[in-house]
């Protein structure tokens, strides 16, 4: 019998006739739906375990000494709080290894809060431990998020966020980690909250509480404010890592007067030996984030409270350099696909990081800095036949002094 040709009005996979579907793929011997071509979408995607971190081998796992010497490449010091996240990862993998024993220990997961300045590097700390993860992360800011039914975004759209990056496996997302920005935000505004509502506030904090402490939360696909013909995925937050961030600014003063001394003074010598004034935050307690406005039921569910030191002038002078993709080796690439050798005398950098001090700019006006001293020269060197740029001192202040009212004006 002679061979048919592949019904081409078919799908070849369900069977349906192109009128039934929405959209009919042609191939070279068959047809796939929109709907098969989906559906194979998620077999792949279950086949793949290992993308989502579902058959993870103790052995394969990435040690925290090794974590933390990739982190040691991008991030200057801040050593206290890259341990604790390097340990608590190599936890995580390990909770998630662990099978139903006889002995009936449970690993607990062990979220953690870091507390620091803002531009002190915590959003660079869980960037750059997420390149090296095999698990879904994702990192949300918790400025948007309200009581549901207010303007903003609801709780549970923090994993929309998580089952995105996971390609909408669920069994992968509830593996995931989440890094919540900006967890001062939500602090309780005032002592009272029963007089005015405070949507932004202790409301969400207890909507937080349930992703927390684990349990089935209800999350809208796309994001966004929950509405009622949404269809909702399920997701079990029992396993999924939650990592909190937040400046808390005005914390010092908590930490200070419950060391019984004062930021600016000091009640007694032997006090004032001991206590590092200008780092109050490594002396951080939880009840000092209970004082600054986070319910006790969310601290007591981030056991892991752990703080970055503020960057001082050596700790700047090696960000700027030193780092893998640091501020200034990304300015000699920008120019180097232009064929220009971009070079710098030694004294720039420490005018930089002079400025950046004198502007209280910290890590990020660093950036800026540079970006006002190469301005001119990123707009007239790629039309001319220039092929290297060597920045002195002198050019340097010449450029910031031009800018010096946007810089002041910053302040
Ligand atoms: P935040 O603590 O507010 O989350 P970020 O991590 O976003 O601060 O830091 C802002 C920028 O400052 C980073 O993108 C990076 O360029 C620089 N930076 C801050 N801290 C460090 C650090 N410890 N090491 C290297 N770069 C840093």
């Amino acid at each position: 019998m002679a061979k048919t040709a592949p019904n081409i009005d078919h799908c070849s996979f369900c069977g349906r006739t192109r009128n039934e579907v929405r959209i009919l793929i042609a191939g070279i011997s068959g047809n796939i739906c929109d709907e098969c071509a989906d559906r194979a979408h998620e077999i792949v995607i279950q086949e793949t375990p290992k993308k989502h971190g579902l058959n993870l081998k103790i052995d394969e796992l990435p040690k925290p000494t090794a974590i933390k010497n990739f982190l040691d490449q991008y991030v200057i010091g801040q050593d206290e709080a890259k341990k604790h996240l390097c340990v608590a990862v190599y936890n995580h993998y390990k909770r998630l290894l662990q099978k139903d024993t006889k002995d009936e220990v449970e690993i607990e997961k062990s979220n953690i809060i870091m507390v620091g300045a803002t531009g002190t590097g915590k959003t660079l700390i869980a960037k750059t431990i997420a390149r090296m993860l095999h698990v879904p992360f994702t990192i949300v800011d918790a400025t948007v998020l309200t009581e549901a039914g207010y303007v903003g975004e609801d709780i549970e759209s923090i994993l929309t966020r998580l089952l995105q990056v996971a390609d909408y496996n669920t069994a992968s997302a509830e593996r995931g980690i989440v890094f919540i920005d900006e967890i001062d935000k939500i602090a309780r505004k005032g002592d009272n909250p029963s007089i005015t509502r405070d949507v932004s506030g202790e409301g969400v904090q207890q909507g937080l509480l349930k992703l927390l402490e684990g349990s089935v939360v209800n999350v809208p696909p796309q994001g966004g404010r929950k509405h009622p013909d949404q269809k909702m995925i399920p997701v079990d937050t029992k396993n999924i890592l939650f990592i909190c961030g937040g400046a808390f600014d005005g914390i010092d003063k908590k930490i200070a007067s419950r060391l019984n001394t004062r930021v600016v003074g000091y009640r007694s010598a032997d006090n004032q030996a001991k206590i590092d004034r200008d780092n109050l935050m490594q002396y951080i307690l939880p009840q000092d984030l209970k004082a600054f406005g986070l319910i006790p039921e969310i601290i007591g569910r981030l056991p892991i409270l752990t703080f970055l030191n503020p960057l001082d002038r050596s700790a700047l002078r090696q960000i700027l350099t030193e780092p893998k993709n640091s501020i200034i080796k990304q300015y000699v690439k920008l120019f180097d696909m232009d064929g220009v050798k971009l070079e710098y005398s030694e004294d720039v950098f420490e005018y930089i990081v002079d400025k950046a001090i004198e502007y209280k700019l910290g890590a990020r006006g660093l950036r800026s800095i540079v970006e006002h001293i190469m301005m001119d020269a990123m707009f007239e060197i790629p039309s001319t036949d220039k092929k290297d740029l060597f920045v002195d001192l002198e050019y340097a202040k010449s450029r910031v002094e031009q800018f010096q009212t946007v810089l002041g004006a910053a302040e």
